[in-house]
């Protein structure tokens, strides 16, 4: 695990990798994409199809890089995104549920605050 920055406090993300989400804020609003990766120390994740950027490079034949502009994601900060559940279609913040397992311990399912819906797949 990565050192978190100075005088930041921990990020408590209730986003996860392949989640499907929707830009409610900043330049792709109202886009939805899946969620490609997550970064905790950033705050931010890739998601797919969203702040596309372009990258103009050049050749490189050592190691097989084509010139030209490629478009690439770059990380959104997640504060601009919500999570579309996958049960009803609509935006929602997290809940979470808490099971308890045999064995004393618990386990907590992130859950749809307007549905119910278990947003992790078991
Ligand atoms: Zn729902």
């Amino acid at each position: 695990m990565a050192l978190a920055k100075k005088n930041s406090a921990p990020i408590n993300v209730d986003l996860k990798k392949e989640d499907t989400v929707k830009v409610i804020a900043g330049r792709d609003k109202g886009k939805t994409g899946r969620v490609l990766d997550v970064n905790r120390d950033t705050g931010r994740a890739l998601v797919e199809h969203v702040m596309i950027i372009k990258r103009h490079t050049r050749p490189n034949p050592a190691k097989q890089v084509k010139g030209g502009v490629a478009e690439r994601e770059s990380p959104i900060a997640i504060s601009n995104v919500m999570i579309v559940c996958p049960g009803c279609g609509k935006t929602t913040r997290v809940g979470h549920h808490v099971d308890v397992v045999p064995g004393g311990k618990t386990r907590r399912t992130r859950v749809c605050r307007k549905c119910g819906q278990a947003l992790d797949r078991k």
